[in-house]
């Protein structure tokens, strides 16, 4: 009893915390540090202003924009068949997306994480979506002991807090693969082959997931990330990225 009213006014007290500091303190757009966030994107107008944010109609195997000749984009069409059903871009890899997707991966600024992941929530919304699961796909874990962090989770776990879907973190990443940027398609697969496997068969079977990635340039990741997911008993998958490479 006595525990139960100390966590009691615990939770008060943290509540009333929480109101004085969203009443007192504001925190500037965590991309240009001087204006303040507007709208639902948690960045600046200026910043949101210059996202260069897919249009639609969009692919549904890269999210891009897609000129609507065939259901799927020109880049598409010379990949494999994706082994997912739907993907979702929030942005093109150029110009200031780039640029804040550079910052947000490789120089700490993981304060990122929030305006991409409350854009990737309402474009979720938008979709008519509705995982079982959000997983991020996972870094190899001596990536991540060096860079300190996984952006995809950290952006996962915003989408989830968003949407109340929950964040599983059920993909292991096995084998750790070299840099892809200078390989070609067909070695970029066979890198990537049996590079991750899923944890729980519980979880997994006969679940809808989406998968969040930072990248996709040719999908080969994602793709062996889908075909672990796959494998373990999950019944449909739909991709989320920051940026169509
Ligand atoms: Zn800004
Ligand atoms: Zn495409």
């Amino acid at each position: 009893m006595e525990i139960l009213s100390n966590d009691m006014s615990y939770n008060r007290c943290a509540d009333f915390a929480k109101r004085i500091v969203s009443e007192f303190v504001s925190f500037p757009c965590p991309a240009c540090v001087k204006n303040m966030p507007e709208g639902y994107s948690g960045l600046c107008g200026e910043c949101f202003g210059k996202l260069p944010v897919v249009m639609p109609p969009a692919c549904p195997g890269c999210g891009a924009e897609n000129d609507g000749i065939f259901e799927v984009c020109g880049k598409c069409l010379k990949e494999e068949k994706r082994n997912w059903k739907k993907a979702i871009a929030i942005m093109r890899m150029e110009d200031y997306g780039r640029e804040l997707l550079h910052r947000f991966k490789y120089m700490n600024d993981i304060s990122l994480a929030r305006p991409f992941g409350m854009i990737a929530a309402s474009l979720l919304e938008e979709s008519g979506l509705r995982p079982d699961f959000i997983v991020p796909v996972p870094l190899h874990w001596t990536r991540t002991f060096t860079r300190g962090y996984n952006q995809s989770q950290l952006v996962s776990r915003i989408i989830s807090a968003e949407t109340g879907i929950p964040m599983k973190r059920i993909l292991r990443r096995v084998k750790r693969t070299p840099k892809q940027a200078n390989l070609s398609g067909t070695e970029r697969r066979k890198n990537l082959k049996g590079a991750f496997s899923a944890t729980d068969g519980e979880i997994c079977r006969n679940s809808v997931i989406l998968l969040v990635d930072d990248v996709l340039t040719t999908g080969s990741t994602l793709s062996s990330a889908s075909s672990a997911l796959l494998e373990c008993g999950v019944r449909e998958i739909n991709i989320l990225i920051m940026a169509r490479g």
